[in-house]
């Protein structure tokens, strides 16, 4: 407040021609502005005079110093800001700004500093020039970010000062952030632990999310950051599990800001569907480097981040798949057939593509032309065109798409949406011009996909020609078998699930919580499946294989319950059969796979 007055007490003074006059304020400026030797100075009437430059003295030097530091420690922040934005021109807003102070500062030295006035004034100047500029940069990358990455809002001003506070204490304190999974960024680069102690909360409660989720074999990661609460919730062996209690508010947010970092996304944006790849790896844990896919999206309301966690289950083989050893040899028949339709069906989420992957694994990639034709692909195969559809870009329809892949003379084609009738009608053609194809039908039962793909085709004799066969299915959590716990079943629950009560002497199922004890009574956790019980998935399949009567009963439009009779005397098992097969062999336990017969959509985050 001193200096303001004494620079605008001088405005007033100089109207005064008397020199002499001058002499009071300057006394007292240079006393300001320059120290009491300056002032000393100017006292003894050497101010009297004043020949150019002679008021450029150490102190104005300094002040315009301390001026313009903090401009610089602007530029410096603007450019780390607008690096991290990835919204804006790096180089314009750096050069504006710079430049703006550069032109301020130049109009500020090239003012005649006579009088503390014109220094003053100088002073003035540079500031409305850099405020300016700084300003202008300020509202506009404002405007493009959510409140909360708003900056020099009264918000993030009293944050900032809460931070330093906090700030002050953490100096001195070595980081002590453990690296628990080994990440890699979508560079290759590993990404080491960061020294800056204002990084270590967010890197460790990554770290510890990355961790938890590798460790519990979690295919999906679902985080809801919303006001003070944080939901957050699993996907293991398919099955969605809440896990809201492992971070909490104040480190989610910085969690999903610095994944974002990592994954090379913009950590501003908060609302637009960003996506990044990012690897980890718990050194000496079970499974090897994993791919994770971070995905990030949001509303005015909540930041939504989820992780998408490749495991091997997309890899499998058919062998590998839970097929019995009928039905392995139907599928074998399937493949070695020179052409025709296959329907491999199931609810969404029942693993219908991983299945229709390992289908196309059974043919020699080297010998024959394998394409795919897929709207959301699981993983790369190698040595297959996988061609994708994606419904958002305008370029045509499905069926469009699948006539040019028929166009690039392949021998087998995977197909992984019975979309309409002209795709339907496409690859019915295809089947019976003697390419091989194996198409995805959202179905309950190998008769309902039936039903579905008769009604689209509406040919029936084209369909009873091409068609080779239908498969069904579900995936089942598998018990772990470290844990899983022998029972008596009730032998009313056998007979009413048809079943010999002289046959099956046990059961087995997951332990109740209660009972993860060690022989103290003290908790325990299963090193092999962490309390979850259950340890890896299977399938169970049903296999419709076309033979005659079921050809003729297409063509002569008959309805599918009769269908369902002649290829259950022809020795076809349904789905709970096998099911209860599976429970028999303690592969699985009975809760499981009523869950999963039932069940006809499972979504993460619900
Ligand atoms: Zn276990």
């Amino acid at each position: 407040m001193t200096t303001q007055a004494t620079h605008r007490q001088p405005l007033t003074a100089s109207r005064q021609p008397q020199a002499p006059s001058l002499k009071p304020w300057l006394t007292a400026a240079a006393a300001v502005l320059l120290g009491p030797t300056a002032a000393a100075w100017a006292a003894t009437g050497l101010a009297e005079v004043p020949s150019p430059g002679g008021f450029i003295g150490i102190g104005r030097v300094v002040l315009v110093l301390v001026a313009v530091t903090p401009w610089l420690l602007f530029c410096q922040w603007l450019d780390k800001d607008v690096a991290r934005l990835r919204k804006m021109n790096r180089e314009m807003w750096n050069s504006i700004v710079l430049g703006g102070g550069v032109v301020g500062l130049i109009l500020w030295i090239l003012l005649p500093w006579k009088t503390a006035g014109m220094f003053a004034a100088g002073f003035g100047l540079w500031l409305v020039v850099t405020v300016g500029v700084g300003g202008s940069y300020v509202f506009v990358r404002n405007s493009m970010v959510d409140a909360p990455s708003r900056v020099f809002t009264p918000r993030h001003i009293k944050a900032w000062f809460a931070g330093l506070g906090k700030k002050g204490k953490k100096d001195g304190v070595p980081s002590l952030a453990i690296e628990r999974v080994k990440i890699t960024g979508p560079d290759k680069k590993r990404v080491a632990v960061p020294s800056d102690p204002n990084q270590t909360a967010a890197y460790e409660a990554a770290q510890n999310l990355l961790f938890d989720a590798l460790w519990r074999r979690a295919t999906d990661v679902e985080m809801l950051v919303a006001g003070e609460n944080v939901r957050m919730a699993y996907r293991i062996d398919g099955v969605v599990m809440p896990r809201s209690d492992l971070l909490p508010r104040e480190v989610a947010g910085p969690a999903v800001d610095f994944l974002k970092g990592i994954a090379g996304l913009s950590v501003e944006e908060r609302r637009k569907p960003q996506k990044g790849t990012i690897s980890g790896v718990i050194p000496g844990g079970p499974s090897g480097e994993t791919k994770i896919e971070v995905l990030t999206s949001g509303t005015t309301q909540h930041e939504r981040l989820a992780l998408k966690i490749v495991g091997d289950e997309n890899r499998l083989r058919m062998a590998d798949l839970g097929v019995t050893k009928q039905q392995r040899e139907a599928i074998d028949g399937f493949v070695k057939a020179p052409g025709g339709l296959v329907l491999v069906s199931g609810p969404r989420g029942s693993g219908v593509t991983t299945t229709l992957y390992a289908a196309l694994r059974c043919h020699d990639a080297f010998m024959q032309n394998l394409l795919t034709l897929e709207q959301v692909p699981l993983m790369e195969l190698e040595n297959i065109t996988q061609n994708l559809y994606d419904s958002t870009k305008h370029e045509g329809s499905y069926a469009r798409q699948l006539q040019t892949v028929l166009r690039r003379e392949p021998d087998v084609v995977m197909v992984s949406d019975c979309m309409d009738r002209e795709t339907a009608h496409l690859a019915v053609t295809a089947a019976r011009g003697g390419k091989k194809i194996y198409m995805g039908v959202q179905a309950k039962d190998s008769f309902d996909a039936l039903k579905r793909v008769l009604s689209l085709a509406s040919d029936t004799d084209s369909v009873a020609e091409a068609l080779l066969g239908v498969t069904s299915q579900r995936l089942l959590r598998k018990l772990c078998v470290a844990c899983r716990i022998a029972y008596k079943p009730d032998p009313q629950v056998l007979k009413k699930a048809n079943l010999p009560l002289d046959k099956i002497e046990h059961f087995f199922r997951m332990p109740r919580p209660e009972e993860y004890v060690d022989e103290k009574g003290n908790p325990r956790v299963c090193a092999n499946c962490q309390n979850s019980g259950y340890y890896g998935r299977t399938g169970i399949f049903e296999v419709l294989v076309m033979n005659d009567s079921v050809r003729e009963q297409i063509r002569a439009g008959q309805p599918v319950n009769a269908i369902r009779a002649s290829a259950r005397k022809s020795g076809m098992l349904y789905l709970q059969e096998i099911g209860v097969q599976k429970v028999i062999e303690g592969a699985t336990s009975m809760a499981e796979m009523l869950r999963a017969i039932r069940d006809e959509e499972a979504k993460p985050g619900q």
